[in-house]
C-alpha cells in the first residue's frame, strides 16, 4: 500500500474537540470520522484495526463452541412488547416506524430476538446448550455520547447468548464465557478484571463487568490487586475446573463504583493491596434464567415437561475495545501509540527520501515492500514527499513498530531500521526481516 494513495487523513494537530487520548489519536490520524453526534464513519485504518479485534473475539467464541450467526439491525417492537421491555427501556431505544406504521426499532441488543429464534427452533433438551453470538452494529440512544468511540450512539458489539436447561449448567455456560473473555482480553495484551456487578435493565442475578484499569475511564474502581496475577492460561473449559476458577477470582474484592461500599472495602482488602482508579468497561456477562423465556414462552421438552430455557447473555464492546487500548497504550507526550502485535494496522513502513529529481529510493522501496510481502509482512511505503522526521513520527503515532528508511545512510545492501523512538540501526535486509518475524511469532 501507498500511502499517498491512501485514505488516511492526518490531521497536524490534536483536535480540540476530544477530551481523552483515544478521541483525540483517532481523530487525528484518520481512523474515524463522526458524521454526527454519538454516530461515526470507521475509515481505513480504524477500521483495519477493529476487525483485527473483531478476529481474536471471534477465535474465543469459537473456541468455547459458540455458534456465529448474524442478526438484523432492525428489530420488530412486537417482540419487546412480549417480553415487556418495550416500555421499561425508555429513551435510550431509537424507535423506528415503517412505510405499513408499523413499529420497528433499531436494536440495542438482542436478547428477544435470540428468544425468538430459539423458540422456533429448538424443541427438546436433548439440543442443549446452545451458545450462540453474532457481532453486530448496536444503537443506544445515549443521553451524553461522548469520548468518541467509547460511548457513542452507535456501536459495534459482540452479543452471545446461552439456553441451558438447569440452573447449574447455565453456570457452567456462564463460567466459559468467563474463561473466553479473560483470554480474549488477555490476547489483547490488556488485563481486565472481573467485577461482580449489578444486572440493570436486562435483568437477573449473576454478572460480572469486565474493567480494564485506566485513568480515563468512566467508572471507579475499587479493587484488590492481588487479582491482577491470578492465572488462567492452563485452565480447560470443565465444568470443575470452571468453577474454580471463577471462585478464585471472586475470593477477592473488585467492584465499580455501582456496588461500592467502603465498610466491605476495608474488611476485605489489607491496606497495601488496596487499589482504587478508574476504569473502563469492555464486557458484561450476565445470568438472568427464565427472565425472557418465560414471557416470550421459550421452553423445551424434558421428558414430556415444558421447561423454560435458563439463559444468559454476554457482551463484548469491539468497537469501545479501539479506544480503550489507545488507552491503555498510547503515549500522548511523546505521541507514540503501541498496538499489542495481534492487532498492529500494519507491521512495518518503508520511508524513503523522496527527491523529485531522484527515484532511485522509492525504487528501493518497491523492491524490499515485495520481499516483504513474500514473507506475509503487511507493509505501508511512504511514498509522499514529506522530510524523513515527519513521516517516521506520523508512523509512531499511527503505530507502526517497523520502520525501514531509505535515506541517505542507506545502501544497496544494508538499510537503516528503527522501532519507534529507539535508536536507528544500519542492518541488512535479511537481518531486518528477522526481527519482524520474531516480533510476529511471539
Ligand atoms: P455502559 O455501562 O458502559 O453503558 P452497558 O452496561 O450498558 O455499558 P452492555 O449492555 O453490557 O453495556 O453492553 C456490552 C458492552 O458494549 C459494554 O461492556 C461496552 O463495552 C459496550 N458498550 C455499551 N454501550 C456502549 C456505547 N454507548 N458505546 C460504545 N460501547 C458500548
Ligand atoms: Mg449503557
Amino acid at each position: 500500500m501507498y500511502f499517498s494513495k491512501s485514505l488516511i487523513p492526518i490531521l497536524k494537530n490534536n483536535p480540540s474537540e476530544a477530551k481523552i487520548k483515544s478521541h483525540k489519536l483517532m481523530l487525528r490520524t484518520g481512523m474515524i470520522k463522526q458524521s454526527s453526534a454519538g454516530i461515526y464513519s470507521w475509515l481505513p485504518l480504524g477500521f483495519k484495526i477493529m476487525k483485527k479485534i473483531e478476529k481474536i473475539v471471534r477465535e474465543e467464541q469459537d473456541s468455547i463452541g459458540a455458534q456465529e450467526l448474524l442478526m438484523p439491525t432492525i428489530q420488530s417492537a412486537d417482540i419487546w412488547k412480549e417480553s415487556g421491555r418495550y416500555n421499561d427501556y425508555g429513551d435510550e431505544m431509537l424507535r423506528i416506524k415503517d412505510r405499513q406504521n408499523r413499529e420497528m426499532l433499531y436494536g440495542p441488543t438482542n436478547e428477544e430476538l435470540i428468544t425468538d429464534i430459539f423458540k422456533s427452533s429448538i424443541k427438546s433438551y436433548k439440543s442443549l446448550p446452545q451458545l450462540v453470538y453474532h457481532i453486530q452494529w448496536k444503537f443506544r440512544d445515549e443521553l451524553r455520547p461522548r469520548f468518541g468511540v467509547m460511548r457513542c450512539r452507535e456501536f459495534y458489539m459482540k452479543d452471545a447468548y446461552s439456553f441451558d436447561l438447569s440452573d447449574e449448567d447455565a453456570t457452567f455456560s456462564y463460567n466459559k464465557f468467563f474463561l473466553s473473555y479473560l483470554r480474549t482480553f488477555k490476547r489483547l495484551g490488556l488485563s481486565a478484571i472481573p467485577m461482580a456487578a449489578d444486572t440493570g435493565p436486562i435483568g437477573g442475578n449473576l454478572s460480572h463487568e469486565f474493567v480494564i484499569i485506566a485513568e480515563t475511564g468512566e467508572s471507579k474502581v475499587y479493587t484488590d490487586k492481588r487479582i491482577l496475577s491470578l492465572d488462567f492460561q492452563d485452565i480447560k473449559p470443565e465444568q470443575k475446573s470452571l468453577s474454580d476458577l471463577r471462585l478464585n477470582f471472586d475470593q477477592y474484592y473488585a467492584v465499580t463504583d455501582e456496588k461500592f461500599n467502603q465498610e466491605e472495602f476495608d474488611k476485605k482488602v489489607k491496606n497495601e493491596n488496596k487499589l482504587q482508579t478508574k476504569g473502563i468497561e469492555v464486557g458484561h456477562i450476565f445470568y438472568f434464567g427464565d427472565k425472557y423465556s418465560k414471557s416470550m414462552d421459550a421452553s423445551v421438552d424434558y421428558n414430556g415437561k415444558k421447561s423454560y430455557a435458563k439463559m444468559g447473555s454476554y457482551g463484548i464492546g469491539v468497537s469501545r475495545l479501539v479506544g480503550a487500548l489507545i488507552e491503555a497504550n498510547y503515549d500522548d507526550e511523546k505521541e507514540i501509540m503501541k498496538w499489542p502485535t495481534s492487532v498492529v494496522p500494519y507491521q512495518c513502513a518503508i520511508i524513503p527520501l523522496i527527491d523529485k529529481k531522484d527515484k532511485s529510493n522509492l525504487e528501493k522501496a518497491e523492491k524490499i515492500y515485495k520481499i516483504l510481502d513474500s514473507y506475509n509482512i503487511d507493509t505501508i511505503i511512504d511514498d509522499t514527499e514529506e522530510s524523513i522526521g515527519s513521516k517516521t513520527k506520523k508512523f509512531n503515532m499511527i503505530g507502526i513498530p517497523n520502520q525501514i528508511i531509505l535515506g541517505k545512510k542507506s545502501t544497496e545492501t544494508e538499510i537503516e531500521f528503527k522501532q519507534f523512538d529507539n535508536q536507528t540501526k544500519t542492518l541488512k535486509l535479511n537481518k531486518v526481516i528477522d526481527i519482524i518475524r520474531k516480533d510476529l511469532i511471539n
